[in-house]
């Protein structure tokens, strides 16, 4: 097994907003070497850094848009997040919950802040990943994956260093609950000051770290602070995490799709054709309605 070491660090660029509700930083695929053919099978990653909502009585939010061909998973560290869409799908997004939505074959969905959390406001910390879906999966039919405090399953570190909460994949021989299309190990590691945690990922595999609270060293070298975010390299599969303060790290590894992408807006598709049927279903209303 060989070491496998930082290829580049991304600083977060200024945020814009999204709706009224979430003031995001773009890393995947507005910075220009996490575009969505380096990143495959990770297509965007908005990260919304914590953020101070004051309370009010009218929930910020983002209208009615669709989505076609790719998953959205959303990571609620702070705040919570409900939706509803064009499926008869709905629900909210706790603190420390996951969802897992597969667009499919097409969705209409709206997503806004909690009611009762927008009453009282506060911090409000998120990250909106879209995986794309294989050629032969784009079609599939729309669904989601509640990943609660319930099935997220959470592996506690040697020495007390801290804990790695599932999602997908595996970890150490544990399984996560949600279930991916394509090869998909995805977890948050929740570490003490100085605790340490060891990782082992196909050196093919395109896996990153953003990280969310406190600040790592990788290796023993090279230390990302809050809000950063550090593509590894293919060369080895093996590394390393040290919190030098405490420290949440959302780690994502994923196989590479290697299949053409033609990405349009909330439309991810493997050809030009695909692209332009893509907008012709939604403009007759072939996503459903939502109101
Ligand atoms: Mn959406």
């Amino acid at each position: 097994m060989k070491t496998k070491n930082i290829d580049f660090i991304a600083a977060p660029v200024p945020p814009h907003f999204v709706g009224n509700a979430f003031r995001v930083h773009n890393f995947i695929p507005g910075i220009p070497r996490l575009d969505m053919k380096s990143m495959d099978p990770f297509i965007m990653l908005d990260y919304n850094s914590k953020f101070n909502f004051p309370p009010t009585d009218s929930p910020r939010g983002v209208g009615v848009h669709p989505h076609k061909g790719f998953e959205t998973v959303t990571i609620a560290y702070q705040g919570k997040v409900a939706h509803h869409d064009s499926s008869g799908g709905g629900g909210v997004i706790g603190e420390g919950e996951v969802q897992w939505m597969t667009a499919g074959n097409g969705i209409l969905h709206k997503e806004y802040h909690d009611e009762e959390w927008s009453k009282k406001g506060g911090d409000f910390q998120m990250v909106q990943l879209w995986v794309n879906l294989p050629k032969k999966d784009k079609s599939t039919p729309p669904k989601y994956q509640a990943l609660t405090t319930d099935n997220i399953k959470k592996v506690e570190l040697d020495n007390k260093a801290g804990t790695v909460e599932l999602i997908a994949g595996e970890y150490k021989g544990t399984k996560g609950a949600a279930t991916t299309f394509s090869p998909i190990h995805m977890m948050n590691a929740k570490l003490n000051k100085g605790g340490k945690a060891d990782f082992n990922f196909p050196a093919h595999y395109t896996t990153t770290l953003l990280v969310i609270e406190g600040s790592i060293k990788v290796n023993g070298q090279e230390e990302i602070p809050t809000d950063h975010l550090a593509l590894m390299d293919r060369k080895g599969e093996e590394f390393q995490l040290e919190a030098t303060e405490d420290a949440i790290v959302l780690v994502l590894s994923g196989e590479p799709l290697n299949e053409p992408i033609a990405a349009h807006g909330p439309f991810v598709m493997n050809t030009r054709d695909e692209l332009v049927e893509a907008f012709q279903d939604f403009n007759e209303g072939k996503f459903g309605y939502l109101e």
